[in-house]
């Protein structure tokens, strides 16, 4: 071998750096490779928030939440087919996530709402600034502070097992070095999933055939097979997430927290048709069966102002505005008349503090406020539930739910933890929760290894 480690962490995302870290606090050597030349995967691109129940950030502002209730939640939204014991792991470590990302520097004061969530546990930088962007920051900085070895444009190929089954290493490809070896106890597999790799997609759902993807270039599910050819088993593989709101113009992925603080959703006929902050599987259809097979995200500057991110498509040119829904209806090709009709019988509907029309259970604020914007939005393939089947240690398993010694997975890899379909806010949650334990538990591995 090139290299001697305790743990190889496969993916720079945010399940491979906490587990990186993770695994270095718990006494281990450790060695990270990314096959991209950026680090920060799907992960850094997160904009929604980080869902945990029951945190300080919560209880200042008076927020009543509870584990159970996440843990609720997360099986309702992922239509109960989600593994339980990794569902519960997932709600009753979250605070204590929270509380590591906080100690180790970030940012996670603002607490908004997202779909499929009872009350706000959506966790992100005050502000509203892409919760991702600021996580992966925060773990790299932390790395770098630690001084584990990051290896960019090093591709992991295959897991090297010894006679016995257990894992003695992993064959990698360095773009300057080539094929060599790194021995270690351990691996974690963090290496996120195929949303962007259509072949694949569609070969397992074909309604997504063709669709575009609001993933970043090195999400083709190369972990996968590798876990496979190690002996993982793979599951859930067929429940694929559409994100509802991506803008049809420029591809940007528009964070659901858009419609968590109060953007509506409208047809080209200037009408709602759907609660807004439903599941991400319900909106998306819903979506899919308007004219033109997209939607209108309509808010105001109030909105605007409560989410920073707002300006970032604002500044890509994805969210025209007018200072009246007539103009506005002009220039986006929506009914001018029936959107003022919208919105005032909305803003009715937030006075009187109850959804009649769609049952939306969240109605921060009334539509009034400066200027009027419209967003395009079609859903694209967002987020991959199925993966390797891991258990509560984060091992990776087999077929029979047997442990394949030394191999660990984390993150979007995985499959389990989000069953039919994944509420926003969660991932950022299971990758730091996940990765933290897969880190954790790799590192005590390899002490007794
Ligand atoms: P998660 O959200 O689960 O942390 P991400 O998508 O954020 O997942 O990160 C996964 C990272 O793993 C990406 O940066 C991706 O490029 C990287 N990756 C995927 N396959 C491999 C591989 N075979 N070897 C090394 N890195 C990989």
């Amino acid at each position: 071998p090139r290299d001697t480690v305790d743990v190889v962490v496969v993916g720079s995302g945010g399940a491979g750096f906490s587990a990186a870290v993770s695994a270095h606090d718990n006494g281990a050597k450790v060695i990270l490779i990314e096959k991209e030349p950026v680090i920060g995967g799907n992960a850094k691109l997160a904009a929604g928030g980080m869902n945990a129940a029951w945190t300080d950030q919560q209880k200042a502002k008076d927020i009543k939440d509870s584990p159970e209730l996440m843990y609720k939640d997360t099986m309702t939204g992922g239509r109960d087919l989600n593994d339980p014991a990794l569902v519960e792991i997932l709600s009753s470590h979250s605070k204590a996530s929270v509380d590591w990302m906080t100690q180790m520097g970030a940012d996670l004061n603002d607490v908004g709402r997202m779909g499929g969530a009872s009350v706000n546990r959506s966790h992100r930088p005050t502000g509203g600034a892409g919760v991702g962007a600021h996580v992966v920051q925060v773990l790299y900085d932390n790395a770098v502070k630690r001084n584990i070895d990051l290896r960019m444009n090093t591709r992991g190929i295959e897991i090297l097992k010894a006679d016995d089954g257990k894992v003695k290493g992993i064959l990698v490809k360095g773009m300057y070095k080539g094929y060599y070896w790194v021995k270690a106890d351990a691996v974690v597999l963090a290496t996120g999933g195929f949303a962007k790799n259509n072949d694949r997609v569609a070969s397992l759902d074909p309604k997504l055939k063709g669709f575009i993807s609001t993933n970043q270039p090195g999400a083709v599910g190369d972990g996968l097979d590798v876990a496979e050819n190690a002996g993982g088993a793979l599951k859930d593989m067929q429940y694929i997430q559409a994100h509802p709101t991506l803008s049809v113009k420029g591809g940007v992925m528009v964070t659901e927290a858009v419609r968590g603080n109060g953007a509506i959703l409208v047809n080209r006929e200037g009408k709602r048709f759907v609660n807004e902050i439903t599941t991400r599987d319900k909106a998306s259809a819903a979506i899919l069966g308007q004219t033109g097979k997209s939607a209108f995200l309509i808010f105001d500057d109030s909105v605007r102002k409560s989410l920073s991110k707002i300006d970032k498509y604002i500044g890509l040119g994805v969210a025209p505005s007018a200072d009246s829904l007539v103009k506005l209806g002009e220039m986006q090709g929506i009914d001018g008349k029936a959107l003022t009709e919208t919105v005032a019988r909305y803003n009715s509907l937030v006075t009187s503090g109850k959804d009649t029309d769609f049952e939306r259970p969240n109605l921060p604020r009334a539509l009034n406020e400066g200027n009027y914007y419209a967003i395009e939005v079609t859903p694209g393939v967002h987020h991959t539930m199925g993966g390797v089947m891991i258990d509560t240690k984060a091992e990776v398993v087999n077929a029979k739910k047997q442990v394949i010694p030394g191999l660990y997975g984390a993150g979007e890899v995985t499959g389990g933890v989000h069953g039919a379909n994944r509420l926003g806010g969660n991932a950022i949650s299971d990758i730091i929760t996940f990765g933290r334990l897969a880190g954790e538990e790799a590192a005590k591995y390899s002490k007794k290894n």
